[in-house]
């Protein structure tokens, strides 16, 4: 056999092929791992890609040469490098770009690995002579902890303020600074060590016990379902199932949804577990993810908890993956690579043969069919724990009724009588903004987005501003609101419907002597504002307003009240996802209130009281209602009963989408599956773009998966795909 002569590398170009390469000048092929990065020429850029492979030069074609290789060892490999394949077989997505979607931004660009060395600092000779007469104070107390290296991590987390005694201890020439694993370092492998665990708070409940037995007993993938009510003490059974891994010396990786991975969340882990817990979300910097990434790749992470992205982490001595809230529509990827995160989860823990354990009060419809059908472990926590009582719900007609901001009188009544006792209250609507369309009360004209309206579907602008300001939600396209009336030149122009912006300054009217506080994308940027807003509530009694962002996390230990208001429109949307949203949506708000020892009450306005979906929920519960829609989609042949893929395409021009999609449906055409289209989207313009969509649809995964192994290579190479921009969407979780 002759030595490879050149490399195979994917690169993160949006084509299904690799590309062959010679050695970097002065390097073999061979030295060249499969899984390093290497910088290469493409076109008039440079890129880089990943080593996939290596091969022969064939006589006759002429190769451009690597510009440099910049890994030494693979950072790509073993099972991650094998589930990723599967991810792109799963997808129909080029290699190229899956493999750069796993890496950290960081890394993707080329960047040098970071150095993930830990220090820490120790007491010295001379300091531990020192230590015993030293005068009482912040550095004697600092030198008793330094009496063994600890970690500067662990100092941060700690010991606040550490810095500055160290300085003290500095100058008096008592301390020095170790790296982890080094000689100098007393005690083995302190540094990599946290604090010592908090101790379990209660003993669990019977359920959680059986919970927590089983996963503990699992040996090798086992997939478990941990389907608890809200509070029911979900978030322990995953303490106590990580710490078992962890004594086994195991790696554990917890998903959340973006929103969960709060502080507090993050804090009750790290009290817990006694190790160094890595966080890894949208709020670090490119660095920092890097340097978790290869935390957890080197084997020092032991715990990583985070986002969607955090599926990606290598897991070299995995032994337990949890992921918290599956039914998460952040979970999914919806651009590039459009993959769903549990979904990946589970297909690792199979490749890793580990323990997945996938929790939730609503479970997705997927997953509490696989539960059903005994491909998932069903564990059941059906109550509260400790002392916390299940909220009481009421449905609110208010047909009829006077309106103030979308709130009736009941609801303002029952919001004073939760004030006055000194309660907290959380006031549901999702809908960011003062008001959902502007309207001319003379002529009936109202504000529209030119981006994305048609003649048929014109889209409205939201009201910003109190009504100063035009936003367009869903290209972003913003201006001032006209002064008076385009058409007929009316100054009658009035805000329709309610944003929480408005109902915000309702309530603020209302209830000047408490903290009237919006909670949404609009008001809070930055992953630590809600944290900052609710530490400044602290448990005194005041109003939180909020979108889906307040549906999870944060803990509220004095909320008494939830009003939901503005639920109408989700119960008559066309999409077949829809009511399985809403009914998740409605529980885990519900779920927020009566948290801690005081009941809570939960108050559903609506005009449509004897609609199924709200009596099913609230006469039956979540269950109750995933029965009924289950039997729904079984006859209609929707996921979980059938698998479906959506061709999506836009272009400014109507008819390049259509030719694309025909094609499309050509190549499929005889492949045994369902095609519905094309069909322009349900919305069919966005941003300028006019939008069509081909749905595919089929009973079994393989066939689909069969007919669009065929069919996609073709679509990459045909002339109509240069004329639009499209997307393929396996499992897409809504059909716009
Ligand atoms: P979930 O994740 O299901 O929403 P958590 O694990 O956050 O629930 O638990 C809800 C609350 O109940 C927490 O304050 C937790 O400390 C407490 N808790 C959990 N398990 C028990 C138990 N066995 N006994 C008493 N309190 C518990
Ligand atoms: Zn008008
Ligand atoms: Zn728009």
């Amino acid at each position: 056999m002759t030595a490879p002569a050149t490399l195979r590398v994917a690169l993160p170009v949006p084509l299904p092929r690799l590309f062959d390469y010679l050695p970097p000048p002065g390097l073999d092929a061979a030295a060249v791992a499969v899984g390093a990065r290497l910088r290469v020429p493409f076109g008039q850029r440079e890129v880089c890609g990943l080593v996939v492979g290596h091969g022969q030069a064939e006589p006759g074609v002429e190769l451009r040469a690597a510009l440099a290789a910049l890994d030494g060892a693979p950072l790509l490999q073993g099972e991650l490098l094998t589930s990723l394949r599967w991810l792109v077989a799963y997808l129909h997505a080029p290699l190229g770009e899956v493999l750069a979607a796993a890496l950290p931004a960081a890394l993707r660009r080329g960047e040098p690995l970071p150095d993930i060395t830990r220090h820490g600092w120790v007491l010295n000779e001379a300091g531990r002579t020192a230590l015993p007469a030293m005068r009482a104070g912040k550095p004697k107390a600092l030198a008793g902890l330094l009496a063994e290296a600890r970690a500067e991590d662990w100092l941060d987390e700690s010991v606040p303020g550490w810095r500055a005694p160290l300085r003290t201890l500095r100058e008096r020439g008592l301390v020095e600074r170790v790296k982890a694993g080094s000689e100098a370092e007393t005690g083995s492998g302190s540094l990599l060590r946290g604090s010592e665990p908090d101790p379990v708070p209660f003993s669990a409940n019977t359920e959680q016990q059986l919970a927590i037995e089983a996963i503990r007993s699992a040996d090798g993938f086992a997939p478990f379902l941990l389907d608890g009510v809200t509070g029911s003490g979900k978030t322990e059974v995953y303490l106590q199932a990580i710490a078992e891994c962890l004594a086994r010396g195991r790696q554990a990786l917890v998903l959340v949804p973006e929103i969960g991975l709060t502080p507090q969340a993050l804090a009750r882990f790290r009290a817990r577990l006694g190790v160094p817990v890595h966080a890894l979300h949208s709020g670090l910097n490119d660095s920092e993810r890097a340097a978790t990434w290869l935390a957890a790749a080197s084997g020092q992470a032991r715990v990583i908890v985070g986002t969607r992205s955090a599926v990606f982490v290598p897991l070299p001595e995995a032994g337990l993956v949890v992921v918290d809230e599956e039914h998460d529509g952040s979970y999914k990827q919806f651009d590039g690579i459009r993959y769903h995160a549990r979904d990946f989860a589970i297909v690792r823990a199979r490749a890793l043969a580990v323990p997945v354990v996938l929790g939730s009060a609503t479970p997705s419809l997927e997953t509490l069919h696989n539960a059903r059908c005994g491909r998932y472990q069903y564990l059941r926590l059906r109550q509260r724990a400790g002392a916390a009582r299940p909220p009481q719900v009421r449905v609110l007609d208010v047909r009829k009724r006077p309106l103030h901001a979308g709130l009736s009188e009941e609801s303002l009544a029952a919001i004073r009588a939760a004030l006055d006792g000194g309660g907290q209250v959380l006031v549901f609507r999702n809908r960011r903004g003062y008001a959902p369309v502007l309207l001319c009360h003379d002529c009936g004209w109202s504000a529209h987005c030119p981006r994305c309206s048609t003649p048929e579907r014109p889209t409205a602008m939201t009201v910003h501003a109190h009504g100063k300001r035009l936003q367009c939600h869903h290209c972003g396209h913003r201006r001032p609101s006209p002064p008076a009336c385009p058409d007929c030149a009316s100054l009658a122009l009035q805000p329709q419907g309610n944003g929480t912006e408005r109902i915000e300054a309702e309530l603020q009217a209302r209830f000047d002597a408490v903290p009237v506080i919006r909670i949404d994308r609009g008001s809070t940027g930055q992953r630590d504002g809600l944290q900052k807003h609710l530490d400044a509530l602290g448990n005194r009694p005041g109003i939180l307003i909020g979108t889906q962002m307040l549906a999870k996390g944060h803990d509220l230990g004095n909320l008494v009240l939830v009003v939901v208001v503005g639920i109408d429109e989700g119960l008559f949307s066309a999409d077949f996802r829809s009511g399985e949203k809403l009914a998740q949506l409605l529980i885990q708000v519900a779920g927020r209130a009566g948290r801690a020892e005081r009941p809570g009450t939960v108050l559903l306005q609506t005009h449509h009281p004897e609609h199924p979906l709200l009596q099913t929920l609230v006469g039956g519960g979540y269950h109750a209602f995933a029965d009924g829609e289950l039997a729904l989609r079984e006859a209609a042949d929707f996921p979980p009963f059938a698998h479906l893929a959506l061709l999506r395409a836009e272009a400014k021009q109507a008819e390049h989408p259509l030719q694309f999609l025909q094609l499309a449906k050509t190549l499929l055409a005889g492949s045994g599956i369902d095609i519905h289209g094309p069909l322009p989207a349900p919305m069919p313009r966005r941003a300028g773009y006019v939008r069509s969509q081909l749905l595919l649809a089929a009973p079994a995964r393989a066939a689909l998966h069969a007919a669009l192994d065929v069919a996609v290579p073709a679509l990459y190479a045909a002339p109509e795909a240069r004329r639009v921009r499209w997307s393929l969407d396996v499992d897409p979780l809504d059909l716009y």
